[in-house]
Formats: structure tokens, C-alpha cells, sequence
């Protein structure tokens, strides 16, 4: 628990220490320019649940405004760049609140805790979360629960997603090293394609999973951004190096 809690700090200080620094400026738009001056940061941290093994499942919100974009990272607890990236994101954001107005930015940076702390795919119970969703094509069995919603995890995805009503959710997986997509999303995909180097491959949905039932069931556009194998070398500032286009891209939703 200990050991969770200082490396997943240890993240958002090294954020915090490196600035984030990079090439890359997102454009603020004219809206933004404009309140800039005035723009009071508006951020709010929330431990939404609670997993299996008792450790907080987080979510922390920037900006308010009816475009909402959810990132989700670590729902496979052995696929962690996307945690360096939101926290990397966490940073900037409050740096620069003014790009975010008119818009809202939910975060779960660390969705399956005990699977982060134990470097493994599946949660305490061995269920993979990212199959646990209502999806009408799920399948029930042990891997991918019993029911849908079994854990506390999938529960705590499902409950943000119905709060802040997202317009776009982006999740972070490794290591297949493309842009799948669900939902009403192929446009954005090919979009988010076009700032690294990650082609669009339609994967299809699994049975139970959030691309399944957010996507496909519930029509909203979902995008599962599948980091290259490499990933797992790359530090925090190189992935924010690459990826920082893509999220303030999948941010502005154009
Ligand atoms: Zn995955």
C-alpha cells in the first residue's frame, strides 16, 4: 500500500519537478484567449471507491463546461504508461487552466489499483476489469466475472461515466501498437492517428469490455489507444514527448 502510494506520488512530483516540458504548445482557442486573463483553475481530486484489496480508486477533474473528455489508464494493472502520461496531463492542466475553457477533463489515472501494485493484467480477484462491463455481448465466467459490474473497479468506471456523461473516452493499453476505436469514433481515431505514429486498426470489440459497452452499446466515442511495446522503456517526459499531441488533440475533440 505504501509502496503504492509513494511510487504513484513519485509520478506527479517528477511531473511536477520536469514541468512536463516540451515542444510541444497545444493552441488555445479564441474562446480560450479570450478569458484567459480571468480563468480561475477549477480541480477537484475524489477517491470514487474503494478496490478489493482497500485502496482508493482516484479521479480528478479539471475545468467544467458540457464537453467532457474521460481518460482512463491502468485498467490492465501490468499497462502503466498511460498513468505517467495523466500525470504528466495533471500537470499542465494546472499550470495552464485556461486551456480548458468551456471544457472538462476527468481522470482515473490508476483504474485497477491492486493490479498496478501487483504488475498484473487481471484485479485481487483475478477478474480482467476490461471485460466486466454490461456490455450486450459479454460473456460471464471467472476471468471476466461471474456478472457484469462483479467489482468494485469496473462499478467505479461505469458510475463516472454516467456522472460526468463524457463526450469522448480515451484509454491507455499496451502493447498492440495502434488506435482501435468504438463507437462513433473512426473519425477521431484517424485524427488522434495523424499526431504519432500509430495507425488505426478496428481490433472489434471485446465481449464485456468498456470499448463494447460505452462504444458500441451506449454510442459514445471511445478510443483505445494501444502504446507500442516500447512503452514500457520510454520515462515520463519521453512518453509525454509523444503523446501530448494526441491528448490535447482527443481534448479539443478536433
Ligand atoms: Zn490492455
Amino acid at each position: 500500500m505504501l509502496k503504492w502510494i509513494l511510487s504513484f506520488s513519485a509520478l506527479f512530483i517528477l511531473s511536477t519537478l520536469t514541468g512536463c516540458s516540451n515542444d510541444y504548445k497545444p493552441t488555445l482557442s479564441r474562446e480560450a484567449k479570450f478569458f484567459a486573463p480571468v480563468y480561475q483553475p477549477v480541480t477537484s481530486r475524489v477517491a470514487i471507491a474503494t478496490s478489493n484489496q482497500g485502496r482508493d480508486i482516484e479521479c480528478i477533474i479539471h475545468g467544467f463546461g458540457d464537453d467532457t473528455v474521460l481518460f482512463i489508464a491502468s485498467i490492465h494493472g501490468d499497462e502503466v504508461a498511460g498513468t505517467s502520461l495523466l500525470a504528466s496531463l495533471d500537470s499542465y492542466l494546472k499550470e495552464h487552466p485556461e486551456f480548458l475553457v468551456g471544457k472538462q477533463v476527468v481522470m482515473i489515472p490508476i483504474a485497477n489499483p491492486d493490479g498496478f501494485v501487483a504488475k498484473s493484467r487481471f484485479n485481487a480477484d483475478g477478474v480482467d476489469i476490461n471485460r466486466n462491463f454490461p456490455a450486450e455481448n459479454r460473456v460471464n465466467n471467472k476471468v471476466n466475472g461471474f456478472t457484469s459490474l462483479s467489482e468494485p473497479e469496473s462499478r467505479a468506471i461505469d458510475s463516472v461515466i454516467r456522472i460526468y456523461k463524457p463526450n469522448r473516452i480515451i484509454t491507455f493499453h499496451q502493447p498492440l501498437d495502434c488506435i482501435d476505436y468504438d463507437g462513433p469514433a473512426q473519425e477521431l481515431a484517424q485524427l488522434l492517428s495523424k499526431t504519432c505514429k500509430l495507425n488505426v486498426k478496428k481490433l472489434g470489440a471485446r465481449a464485456g469490455s468498456l470499448g463494447a459497452y460505452a462504444g458500441e452499446d451506449l454510442g459514445i466515442k471511445v478510443i483505445t489507444v494501444e502504446l507500442p511495446e516500447e512503452a514500457k522503456h520510454l520515462s515520463q517526459t519521453q512518453l509525454w514527448q509523444q503523446y501530448a499531441k494526441l491528448i490535447f488533440t482527443a481534448i479539443n475533440g478536433h
